[in-house]
């Protein structure tokens, strides 16, 4: 119901990382599973999380029939590995300290095709053939063995986005290492600085903890949410999380945030 409330094709899923066994991180699941099955899916759904996942999913098998649909599940080794890949991207999931067995996602793309320049195919004729080896970064060799630098033939190349999703974690300095540079960093802040003992105790991060995280690792932006409902202004967060990494966005449900693709510079 939420994914139809925003515009989007619960169809068009294929895989579906689950961070850990909590009710409020794969309660989702149970409905959307059933929502898919009443739409007819026919191909397979990759389910990835800890063990654990695939022994609620038989249980949910045993209690509401079997699904018209395959369910692949991946459990990411306890250290984190790479998980998922194909030619546009490739997941690593990473570990979390929480009560129970958790991971993050770390969502790379790939470098894609570069593009040829139209003036340069006609100057220098290129057919199909050459466009291949050209587009994949080759330099090209004309007739008469004069050798044309690819930079000069393609457009700078896109600059390769990423986006980590870190969610429960107690505060662990160690995460900066696994998602430095990243462009979004989606951070958990269940708390408030007051609550600092509460957030260590439930293995859970202060706002202002997950600010610190994103500074250190040099993200471009962090995006904090998973707020406490003790808070009746979730603003108070975002504010303690500015004063440490400005380039922060308290988030709620249905908000959208893309990273644009931009061409690297050359000189
Ligand atoms: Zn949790």
């Amino acid at each position: 119901m939420r994914l139809q409330k925003y515009g989007l094709n619960p169809g068009r899923i294929h895989h579906v990382f689950i961070s850990h066994l909590h009710g409020d991180h794969v309660f989702g699941l149970f409905g959307l599973l059933s929502s898919l099955g009443m739409m007819g899916r026919k191909v397979p759904l990759h389910l990835y999380g800890p063990p654990e996942l695939e022994e609620l999913m038989d249980y949910y098998g045993r209690f509401f029939g079997p699904l018209a649909f395959e369910l692949k599940f991946v459990s990411p080794p306890p250290n984190g590995d790479y998980i998922y890949e194909c030619d546009k991207m490739s997941v690593t999931a990473i570990p979390l300290k929480h009560r129970i067995t958790a991971f993050g996602y770390l969502f790379r793309e790939k470098g894609r095709a570069l593009n040829v320049r139209k003036e340069q195919i006609e100057t220098y004729g290129l057919g199909i053939a050459d466009m291949v080896k050209i587009k994949r970064g080759e330099d090209h060799i004309t007739r008469d063995g004069v050798i044309v630098p690819n930079s000069q033939l393609t457009l700078p190349p896109y600059k390769k986005r990423s986006y980590a999703y870190i969610s429960d974690t107690v505060y662990d300095p160690g995460l900066a290492e696994q998602v430095r540079g990243v462009d979004l960093l989606f951070h958990e802040a269940t708390f408030a600085e007051t609550d600092k003992k509460l957030a260590k105790k439930t293995l859970h991060s202060t706002a202002a903890q997950a600010a610190t995280l994103a500074s250190d690792a040099g993200v471009k932006k962090l995006l904090i949410g998973h707020f406490s409902t003790r808070y009746k202004d979730p603003a108070l967060l975002e504010t303690e999380a500015k004063k440490v990494f400005n380039e922060t966005v308290g988030v709620k449900d249905g908000d959208i945030y893309s990273v644009p693709l931009k061409r690297q510079k050359r000189e």
